[in-house]
């Protein structure tokens, strides 16, 4: 199946410049969604995780699914403010500015393995934010899985010595 056919290319969204990768007539289509989190599961599945960990928004529309398919517990990191408990906080630059990504500080521990899912790898900042955050709790990070890769913005370089899985390539 082409998943390139159900990414819809959205130019200069939000901003002047950006090719926005759109993912949601992928996710409309019953086909194209189950097999994306199939592809997933296969990527991942001699890794004996124990959980998924995803990013908010759209990385748990993905990792929900996934983490059920696979019978594993679910985590989100999420954006500052929004998780209810003690959580622990992680900071990366943007182009403009900075973001926070937390994760509550009981959701992993020394010994527990997880692969961690976004849709878009472009630049890395999220995703290295995010592995910061697993190993702090003590987490074993197995793999970083995302459903697109933006080559061009050399994210993989930013996460050297994991395990880097990505279904579609631009
Ligand atoms: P980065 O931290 O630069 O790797 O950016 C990754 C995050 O930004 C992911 O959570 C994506 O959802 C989002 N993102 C970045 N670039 C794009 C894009 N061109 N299309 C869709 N989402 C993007």
């Amino acid at each position: 199946m082409d998943l390139k056919k159900h990414i819809f290319d959205i130019p200069d969204f939000p901003s002047p410049g950006i090719i926005f990768r759109d993912i949601t007539p992928l996710l409309q289509n019953r086909e194209t969604f189950s097999y994306t989190v199939d592809l997933l599961a296969e990527k991942i599945k001699d890794l004996n995780p124990t959980h998924v960990v995803a990013i908010e928004s759209r990385g748990f529309m993905f990792g929900a699914p996934l983490a059920y398919k696979l019978g594993l517990g679910f985590v989100p990191v999420r954006k500052e403010g929004k998780l209810p408990r003690e959580s622990i906080s992680a900071s990366y630059d943007l182009e403009y500015g900075s973001n926070t990504l937390e994760i509550h500080t009981d959701a992993l521990k020394p010994g527990d393995k997880v692969v961690i899912v976004d849709d878009v790898l472009a630049t890395g900042g999220t995703m290295k934010a995010t592995v910061e955050l697993c190993e702090k709790l003590g987490a074993k990070v197995e793999a970083l899985l995302f459903v697109i890769e933006l080559l061009a913005l050399e994210g993989r370089e930013k996460l050297a010595g994991k395990k880097v899985i990505s279904l579609v390539q631009y």
